[in-house]
């Protein structure tokens, strides 16, 4: 069957020379404000947003009307409903996903729609016409819209694609975003970080051989963010990120109002009544912002009230917040550790970023002239795509950016898990720790290799095990064992386990997700959210065991070794709380087992500090000066 692809400029049915159909897979940039969807065209290689049927709009509003017959409207139309039906029009949607009423709270005022606070722990919902939405479900709806707009532009079914978060999304959060997309009929490849896709979209990070440092600077409709990325072997690494989460656009907008009103002789209160003149005010201070980022003024009339703003005076209006952005710019590199003369490019992303005094203040801040070659809007969308021509292996030399689904570790005394790669550790990664021995002599050392998020190993998932044997004998707590974790790019994780002393050595290789489907991982991760605080007991308990263990063993060491030393009473009392001690491990009362550690220690300590006198001043006499 021959490829029919539509050229999106013309609008004319073209024939290529593949025999199959392609299957394309699109980026997706789910914004706050706006969304889009963009795709890599094959013939000319380069990323494409798309736009609407029309033609003209490449934006979708994030916006969702429900109409009073059950229809629903999304986007451009949706926008146009938001102050006279706020009820029934859902916007900043993105702000609640993942999140539970108690985290919203604070600021449920800021939503003109019904935020359900019956069950504040889980998560939050959404009532519009006596019916409830999940922030996942709404989200839904502008995916779809998206969806059915790549599925028309390039006349071909649309089922897989990547979308963007802010890189300070927490798990639940992209979760909540990789579930609206399967709720919207798309198969999510892959999540990728909004300021990752904005450097991709530049080919920043494409070539593998170079390690950039980057700043993306962030200012959309009402978010701003600001990370500093470290880019090394095709790795994104996220070195800090700061922001804030209700600074944007709309706060230029809202300033321009006030003004007006004020040359009017209006204070705001002038618009709760009059919901039709905020409405015409809103749209004309946006319409008056985008043309002061070209022109340098502009007049206007809002019914009978004459608005009008020079490019100075938007600029006096504005110094204030672009100064917070720069706050927040200075504390990004502060914790990343950074100079912004260490910065290798500035990346500009987001609408606001159109305007000239943003632009000028960036460049001022990071002494460097800022990327903004692409359409600010456009670059995370743009990014997108680049990555899922990644994934689709259009682009084979690039390496996969990946990161570890669930921790991997290995388990120590008492059935302990100890997490030596963290679950959303980017591969490829390696990391090591340093053990040692429990027992006098030991020569073999099971190490067993585990993956899960749970504090007992019984409860993760056995990768593999495998035995260093061969350890000189040793006296306990000697031996120092180097356990090396190495997972590459392919997601293959290689066990080493090395006696540092001796030099013996043994691995094993493994590979972590196989077999586990995404459900099972999800499971795995709702479980460990379930019994965090179970676990977290038990992890306590367990500790204190292991820590009377081994004070246990190592007084009657002591008291065997120096009973020359000691008094008959010492000897005896030691030992008699030493039983106390052995008495109440299996009382599962770990308060009442540090109780007896302490009490043990605090005994032996003055004859121990005595003991290590005599060996000093023994040592002493034996040096000759
Ligand atoms: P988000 O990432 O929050 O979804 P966008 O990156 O699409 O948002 O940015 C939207 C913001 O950009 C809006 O406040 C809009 O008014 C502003 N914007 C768009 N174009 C311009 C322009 N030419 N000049 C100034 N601001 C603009
Ligand atoms: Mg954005």
């Amino acid at each position: 069957m021959p490829l029919i692809s539509i050229d999106i400029k013309s609008g004319t049915l073209a024939q290529t020379e593949n025999s199959t159909v392609k299957e394309v897979i699109v980026g997706i940039d789910l914004g706050t404000t706006n969304s889009l969807v963009a795709y890599i065209n094959n013939q000319t290689q380069e990323a494409v947003a798309l736009k609407d049927a029309g033609g003209s709009n490449k934006l979708v509003p994030s916006v969702i009307h429900f109409t009073p017959d059950g229809g629903i409207l999304v986007g451009n139309e949706a926008k146009k409903m938001l102050i006279e039906q706020p009820q029934n029009t859902i916007y900043s949607v993105k702000r609640l996903m993942g999140k539970s009423y108690t985290d919203v709270q604070q600021y449920a005022g800021f939503f003109g729609y019904k935020i359900i606070d019956d069950d504040t722990e889980s998560l939050v919902k959404i009532k519009v016409n006596n019916r409830f939405y999940t922030p996942i479900e709404l989200s839904a709806l502008i995916l779809k819209a998206l969806k059915q707009r790549a599925e028309q532009a390039l006349q071909q079914t649309v089922t897989k694609a990547v979308i963007t978060v802010p890189a300070y999304f927490n798990d639940a959060q992209r979760q909540a975003t990789r579930d609206a997309g399967k709720l919207a009929g798309l198969d999510v490849l892959r999540i990728v970080n909004e300021p990752t896709a904005a450097s991709l979209a530049y080919g920043i990070g494409l070539n593998p051989d170079d390690g950039r440092t980057i700043a993306v600077y962030d200012l959309g409709g009402g978010t701003f963010d600001i990370s500093v990325l470290r880019i090394e072997n095709g790795v994104f690494e996220v070195l800090s990120t700061n922001g804030d989460t209700f600074l944007g656009g709309d706060d230029f907008d809202r300033t321009i109002i006030n003004y007006w009103l004020e040359m009017n002789g209006l204070t705001p209160d002038a618009l709760h009544n009059n919901k039709s003149m905020g409405q015409q005010l809103r749209l004309l201070a946006e319409e008056a912002k985008m043309a002061l980022s070209t022109a340098q003024n502009w007049q206007g009339m809002a019914g009978n009230l004459p608005c009008s703003l020079t490019r100075t005076q938007f600029e006096t209006l504005i110094e204030p917040i672009v100064q917070r952005t720069i706050t927040c710019c200075r504390q990004a590199l502060a914790d990343a550790k950074l100079t912004p003369a260490q910065i290798d490019e500035v990346v500009l992303v987001g609408g606001s970023t159109r305007v000239p005094m943003v632009k000028k203040a960036v460049e001022q801040f990071f002494n460097r002239r800022p990327h903004d070659e692409l359409n600010p809007d456009e670059v995370v969308a743009l990014g997108a795509a680049v990555q899922a021509d990644i994934l689709a292996g259009n682009n084979k030399d690039m390496l996969l950016l990946d990161v570890t689904p669930l921790s991997l570790g290995i388990e120590t005394m008492g059935g302990l898990m100890d997490v030596i790669i963290a679950r959303n550790t980017k591969i490829p990664a390696k990391a090591g720790r340093q053990y040692t021995t429990h027992v006098d002599g030991q020569s073999d050392m099971r190490i067993s290799v585990y993956q899960g998020e749970r504090d007992l190993v019984k409860d993760n998932r056995k990768l593999g095990e495998f035995s260093l044997k061969g350890i000189p004998a040793m006296p306990a707590g000697l031996p120092k064992v180097e356990i090396a974790f190495i997972i590459d790019a392919d997601g293959i994780l290689r066990v080493r386990a090395k006696e540092l002393r001796s030099g013996v050595e043994q691995s094993i290789e493994v590979t972590p997700q196989y077999g586990l489907t995404e459900e099972e991982m999800a499971k795995m991760l709702l479980e460990s959210i379930q019994h965090a605080e179970a676990d977290r007991q038990v992890r306590a308990l367990q500790e204190a065991i292991n820590e009377a263990e081994n004070l246990t063993a190592t007084a009657e060491k002591f008291v065997t070794q120096n009973t020359a030393m000691l008094t008959p009473e010492e000897i005896d009392q030691t030992l008699l709380l030493v039983q106390d001690l052995r008495s109440v491990l299996q009382s599962g009362n770990k308060d009442l087992i540090h109780q007896r550690i302490e009490t043990l220690n605090n005994f032996t300590r003055p004859f121990a500090e005595r003991v290590m006198d005599v060996a000093i001043a023994k040592a002493m006499r034996g040096t000759k000066i």
